[in-house]
């Protein structure tokens, strides 16, 4: 529905109105196929580190193969080949969008159903154990399994790294390259596109940080995270660049200034916030942290309270937060739909706070209930 409001000039809700781009093709069922079946196998690249991720069942830390830019190069090049070897048509993809994002819905349907009535049950994957009274519904919906594997795929990693943020890129490479066939590329559709593109590259090439996320430790994997990864992250994160090919809106070469500044701030304040306190929960005793202050947990661990984390208690999330709302401004400022993504994200990452809150409250108590007295702003100082 939302593709299809970006796609008619009225803001009305009409479901799927636009004339003649179909909802189902096979050829979309095929093409979101071929995608998964290529990153299952440059899963197996023998490039890229193998890293050790949590704990599992068997007292083992479980290991992820780290190549996923790798993989996005490979899928780059294989799709720049097909388009200048004049196989593929950019705009045809477009032309087909709807019938992609509802053969994406049937294969994450069709892949949580297998995962669900055939759990795949490895000594190290922890199995997630409902009460009696919890529906089937509910748990095919959030997943009973917390780590299954296929051979050496963590499926959880593949869907996260490979099918949504791969997906994603691949979504916004096409766009581009329609641009370039109906010679409609603008300033502002370049400049959302580059910075989609630092930010899934920045996640790929650090790609070992997402192993130490709440999602991925601790939730399992079910329909509404298969789901997600398939058709949210790939389509929804890349609406403002749907909405720009649709609805072009040029911007000022000087407009571009503040835009590209706002991303920059929000990049730095992202990127070295979460570099800190990655490298400091890795190794607390590095000379580098040496000059920050920080608090005795219970837990065994150390919290910061000065450096990033002195400043306000989740400096990365509102770094995320800066930059997805400048890749919204070059949409400008008729519509609220390229705004969307940016909205949800806020709001995801405030709920997410508060849970990140609540669970280091049960770890590090009253460590934590310092380290909030020290520093009592969340996300903005003075403000929130
Ligand atoms: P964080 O990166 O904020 O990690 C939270 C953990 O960091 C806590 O559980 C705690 O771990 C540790 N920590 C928190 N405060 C301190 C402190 N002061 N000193 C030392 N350690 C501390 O959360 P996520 O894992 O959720 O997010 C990772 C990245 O992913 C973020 O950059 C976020 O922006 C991004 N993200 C983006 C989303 C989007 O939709 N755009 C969605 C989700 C994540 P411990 O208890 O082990 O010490």
């Amino acid at each position: 529905m939302l593709l299809d409001c970006c796609r008619s000039s009225s803001e009305s809700w009409v479901l799927l109105g636009s004339a003649g781009i179909p909802i189902w093709d096979w050829s979309s069922v095929c093409v979101v196929l071929l995608f998964t079946v290529l990153q299952m196998v440059l899963y197996y690249l023998p490039v890229g580190q193998v890293a050790e991720g949590k704990m599992g069942c068997d007292g083992k830390h479980l290991k992820y193969k780290l190549n996923g830019l790798y993989a996005f190069l490979l899928t780059v090049v294989l799709l720049l080949v097909l388009w200048f070897g004049g196989v593929l048509r950019a705009g045809a993809v477009m032309d087909k969008i709807f019938s992609l994002v509802t053969a994406g819905m049937a294969i994450s349907l069709i892949f949580s159903l297998v995962l669900f009535l055939c759990p795949i049950r490895t000594p190290s994957s922890a199995h997630v154990t409902y009460d009696s009274t919890a529906k089937p519904l509910l748990k095919f919906a959030l997943g009973q399994s917390m780590d299954p594997h296929l051979g050496i795929i963590d499926i959880k990693h593949f869907v996260m790294v490979r099918i949504g943020f791969i997906g994603w890129a691949m979504m916004d490479l096409n766009y581009l390259l329609t641009s370039v066939e109906m010679k409609n590329w603008s300033l502002s559709l370049l400049l959302v596109i580059v910075f989609q593109l630092i930010y899934i590259l920045d996640f790929l090439i650090d790609e070992g940080s997402v192993l130490t996320t709440k999602e991925f430790t601790e939730e399992p994997i079910g329909f509404i995270m298969i789901l997600g990864e398939f058709i949210w992250i790939p389509f929804f994160s890349s609406l403002p660049v749907y909405f720009l090919l649709q609805r072009p809106n040029s911007i000022h070469f000087l407009s571009a200034v503040p835009i590209c500044l706002l991303f920059g701030i929000g990049f730095l304040i992202y990127y070295l916030s979460n570099e800190q306190k990655d490298g400091f929960r890795k190794n607390p005793n590095d000379p580098a942290y040496a000059r920050l202050n920080t608090i005795r947990s219970p837990a065994g661990s150390s919290l910061l309270v000065s450096g990033w984390f002195g400043w306000v208690r989740h400096p990365n999330y509102l770094g995320d937060i800066l930059m997805m709302f400048a890749w919204c401004l070059p949409c400008g400022f008729t519509s609220v739909l390229p705004y969307l993504p940016a909205l949800q994200c806020f709001q995801l990452l405030r709920k997410r706070a508060n849970e990140i809150e609540e669970s280091c409250l049960k770890k590090h108590r009253e460590a934590w209930r310092e380290y909030c007295r020290r520093v009592p702003y969340k996300l903005l100082p003075y403000v929130y």
